[in-house]
């Protein structure tokens, strides 16, 4: 018989009753490093007391007013956002896919109120991964995601990764923007280089095109940067983020250059929950952490502490381990055997990870985490080589 909780995961057999800081404790009595921070979404970790202190206030005021009405919370949050990135306006929604999907309808409302309908096509990348709507999934292009779903939602002309000669060839009179992630999550941690995102701004720019990137991953602080992309020292047109901007609470949210946020005329594009109060005074609270003093300088310290650390164990067990790749605290260790079997030890050891695209293990841990958390997890990942070795 089917399962009450439909089955559309291979779930692990526990299940965690609670987490604090970097550490989660199951219901079985087990305690785990957690490396995987639900899936880059645990920005802060778990139960850290400023996002409960934010919570709690807003929980006891008000959960759900709607978009029909001011919500101060949205306007610190929007504040924040727009005062240290390149956008002049933001949209609340609540998932990574919707924001992607906003993403894609304020490129095409773009062209369209500009007098130029005919351009609505996006280029997209091969390997990429954007979300579960019926747009995001043709965005994202994989097989196994799109099967038996029907016809795919036109409108995505697909390229490699990287390749810009492609990338050109592909534009045509529809083009209407290019949209991608600067380091593929999903896909298996494939960073994209600071030349390709500088060219890409270059060839948008050339042709009238928008630039749009997914961050839903790559935000909020992951790579060590407020925005993967602030690391080409580009700007983009529009950009999705959600995952860890609610540290654990759900929220996404479009960034948009003002150009693009003026065709979202009122009554163009909406949602019920997005921007609810709960969910911004939790984003408004995980922004002021990660924009403090120093926070950031602590993720590319930290992350080069863990990469060197990673990338001494591929030395020392080379046939279990050969690549790293990422940046900040968003690194995928590429092994030898598959990559599901490599995890199972490491969590057997006391230690979550993600698995990825290319056989990858992500290491996407809370960003807040010390030299001795980093320090156990590479004990793990040492005696995971070791055992997998002989
Ligand atoms: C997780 C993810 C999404 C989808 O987010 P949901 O909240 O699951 O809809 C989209 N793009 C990227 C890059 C992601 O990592």
């Amino acid at each position: 018989m089917i399962p009450s909780v439909m089955p559309t995961y291979n779930r692990a057999e526990f299940a965690i009753d609670r987490g604090e800081g970097a550490y989660v404790f199951t219901t079985d009595g087990r305690h785990m490093l957690d490396f995987g921070a639900g899936v880059a979404v645990n920005a802060l970790g778990h139960a850290h007391p400023r996002l409960i202190a934010a919570l709690q206030a807003q929980a006891a005021k008000i959960w759900h007013s709607s978009n029909l009405y001011q919500i101060p919370g949205q306007q610190k949050v929007a504040d924040l956002l727009v005062a240290n990135s390149f956008a002049d306006s933001v949209f609340f929604c609540n998932t990574g896919a919707e924001a992607n999907e906003g993403a894609l309808k304020a490129i095409r409302k773009y062209h369209s109120y500009n007098g130029r309908p005919e351009r609505w096509r996006v280029i997209v990348m091969e390997g990429a991964f954007h979300g579960r709507t019926l747009a995001t999934l043709a965005a994202g292009g994989q097989q196994k995601h799109l099967a038996g779903f029907g016809p795919v939602v036109d409108g995505f002309d697909r390229v490699p990764f990287e390749n810009m000669n492609a990338l050109r060839d592909a534009i045509g009179p529809e083009t209407a923007a290019i949209h991608l992630e600067p380091i593929q999550g999903e896909g298996g941690i494939r960073p994209a280089s600071v030349e390709f995102l500088q060219a890409l701004r270059k060839t948008a720019d050339e042709y009238g095109l928008l630039l749009s990137f997914d961050e839903v991953q790559t935000g909020i602080g992951r790579t060590g940067k407020l925005f993967a992309h602030q690391w080409a020292d580009i700007e983009p047109d529009v950009v999705a983020v959600a995952k860890g901007l609610g540290g654990g609470f759900p929220v996404g949210a479009i960034l948009a250059k003002e150009k693009v946020a003026t065709c979202l005329t009122a009554g163009s594009h909406g949602t019920t929950f997005g921007g609810n109060p709960l969910a911004m005074a939790v984003a408004g609270e995980v922004l002021d952490i990660i924009l403090a003093d120093g926070f950031l300088d602590h993720v590319v310290k930290i992350g080069d502490e863990l990469k060197a650390g990673l990338e001494a164990a591929i030395a020392e067990f080379p046939k279990v381990y050969s690549q790293v790749r990422g940046k900040g605290l968003m690194l995928g260790l590429k092994s030898v055997p598959p990559n599901t079997e490599v995890a199972a030890r490491m969590l057997d050891h006391g230690l979550l990870t993600v698995g990825a695209g290319d056989n990858n293990i992500r290491f996407i841990p809370p960003l807040i985490i010390d030299k001795r958390e980093v320090a156990e997890a590479l004990d793990i990942v040492r005696r995971v080589g070791a055992e997998l070795s002989v």
